[in-house]
């Protein structure tokens, strides 16, 4: 892969043949009416495809199919190890298209195509590979009943799931909600975000060539507003399994209760607390964190790390140190194997980050770097990494999670100080603390009011662990063992032996 240099990159992107069809019972097909969005490139602003915009009726044919296919048990009926022969078989498709999907990643939604293929593709394969292993492992329950019974507890597949996902790691989202969904054995239907939909709609192929049965995977792009609200008030879709902005997650919740009273699993928005006290045992190392906690993926991360807390008497010092690391993250070409920092996802995203900068600035925060907007002259959406240190917990820059570069910085004084300020947000997705105390990490720890605590690191994690936040992030929880919790209803069979 080392070999692959740019201008590599960029022959591949000319030549690339990119399908903008849904992905409806088993085949490609346009919307019923015809309709369509563009799909742009952030980097250049160019048009890349014409993408299918779903409406009510293809949502409605998805979901028939989806019904049907279960109700015919062609995934739902098989074995286990029957499901995680064809699971195993997409993750090696996966694999072995990954510069591919990397690509139509990286074009799609401007992350540096290192990223996409270092840590996406293998992430995205992984975690299919990682619950077809897991489904024929998993036992049913016998209950410690008397002598004269007999109480079976068992977990069974829930039917139609909708899996709504954002646009900042397209392939990643979805496969933390589709594979264990299907290795559940549920039908899927997979919604992406409208600004990026073009590797769900390429997954959708790779799927069927691994052997999953038509209307068990179906993929319907178009605009939340309208193809997501679709499948969430849907009366015939058993489960949303959503990621995204907490103000969509509380609509999903309106719409099922309006609808079906489908299960809602939430995984929303984040503005995480990062707090480095003064006996941090690395402060080099804490400083590359905190920075690369912000400006990965363009900041376009639930879990940035978006609120560092510094303690006062090393502040001014670690903020040297962060910003001389963040200096080195300039934007550049996402197709460049040598960019750290990509474009963000489109003009909108960009504008609104730059107004939430404008913002911090009117109010008074002090802008120690960045701020703008940078490469205007390629027609792209970039933003320089941009840090900001921070007066007071009143700042729209504290409170908001801005989804972009920008970093609120701010000092406190003792663990309580540190605590109050960190658990001070609707949120509660991370945290991250850097300190060489094991009893104050333990104490803290608890203390955090977040789904994900990291100690003296940051975002770090891996597929057999829990995803998830407390508060206004949401709840259920992504990835690991658990994760199949939410695609399986548990049925009781209560068998008298007494007769
Ligand atoms: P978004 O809420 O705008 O969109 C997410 C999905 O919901 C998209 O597929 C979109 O089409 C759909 N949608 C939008 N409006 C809808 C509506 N009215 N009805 C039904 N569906 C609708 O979020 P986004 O801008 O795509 O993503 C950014 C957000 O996602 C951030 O808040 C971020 O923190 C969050 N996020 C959370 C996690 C997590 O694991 N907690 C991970 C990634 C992103």
């Amino acid at each position: 892969m080392s070999a692959r240099n740019a201008a590599y990159w960029r022959d591949r992107a000319a030549s690339l043949a990119i399908g903008g069809q849904a992905y409806i019972d088993g085949a490609y097909c346009d919307a019923a009416d015809g309709a369509t969005l563009p799909a742009t490139s952030p980097i250049d602003g160019r048009k890349l495809a014409d993408v299918a915009a779903c409406g009510p009726a293809d949502v409605d044919r998805a979901v028939q199919s989806a019904r049907r296919a279960f109700e015919a048990g062609v995934w739902s009926g098989l074995a286990p190890r029957q499901r995680k022969e064809r699971l195993l078989r997409l993750a090696a498709l996966i694999e072995a298209n990954q510069e591919e999907l990397a690509l139509l990643e990286t074009l799609d939604m401007g992350k540096p195509i290192r990223d996409a293929l270092a840590f996406d593709l293998p992430e995205t394969a992984r975690c299919y590979a990682w619950y077809a292993e897991a489904i024929d492992k998993i036992y049913d329950e016998i209950a410690p009943t008397g002598p004269d019974a007999l109480a079976t507890i068992t977990r069974e597949a829930l039917g139609v799931v909708a899996a709504v996902v954002p646009w900042n790691y397209p392939l990643m989202m979805a496969a933390w909600k589709v594979a264990p969904a299907l290795a559940a054995g549920n039908s899927v239907i997979l919604k992406p975000a409208e600004q990026a939909s073009l590797s769900a709609i390429r997954l959708a192929a790779l799927a069927s060539e691994a052997g999953i049965p038509p209307g068990v995977f179906n993929v319907v792009p178009g605009l939340g507003a309208v193809a997501g609200q679709a499948l969430g008030r849907h009366p015939d879709v058993d489960c949303i399994a959503f990621t995204g902005s907490t103000a969509t997650g509380k609509r999903f919740m309106e719409y099922s209760g309006q609808s079906n009273l489908k299960r809602v699993w939430l995984e929303c928005g984040g503005k995480s607390p990062h707090i480095v006290f003064d006996d941090c045992p690395d402060l080099d190392r804490a400083a590359q964190a905190a920075a690369l906690a912000i400006f990965s993926n363009q900041g376009e991360v639930c879990i940035a790390g978006s609120r560092l807390y510094v303690q006062d008497g090393i502040y001014d010092a670690f903020m040297e140190k962060v910003a001389a690391f963040a200096a080195g993250l300039q934007p550049g070409d996402p197709l460049d194997p040598a960019t750290a920092m990509g474009a963000m996802v489109d003009e909108r995203q960009m504008r609104g980050v730059l107004d939430r900068i404008a913002a911090g600035k009117a109010e008074g925060a002090s802008l120690r770097m960045g701020g703008g907007q940078a490469l205007a002259a390629t027609g792209g959406y970039y933003i320089e990494p941009t840090i900001f240190d921070c007066a007071g917990q009143d700042s729209s820059l504290v409170r908001e999670e801005i989804f972009g570069p920008v970093l609120a910085a701010q000092r406190f004084s003792s663990e309580d100080d540190a605590i109050r300020l960190a658990n001070d947000s609707v949120y509660g997705l991370g945290a991250g603390l850097w300190t060489a105390n094991l009893s104050r990490a333990h104490r803290l720890s608890r203390r955090l009011r977040a789904g994900l605590v990291w100690v003296n690191c940051y975002a770090d994690g891996d597929i057999s662990v829990p995803f998830g936040g407390v508060k206004q992030s949401g709840f259920g929880r992504d990835k690991s063992l658990h994760a199949l919790d939410k695609y399986s209803d548990l049925k009781t069979t209560w068998i008298s032996l007494a007769v």
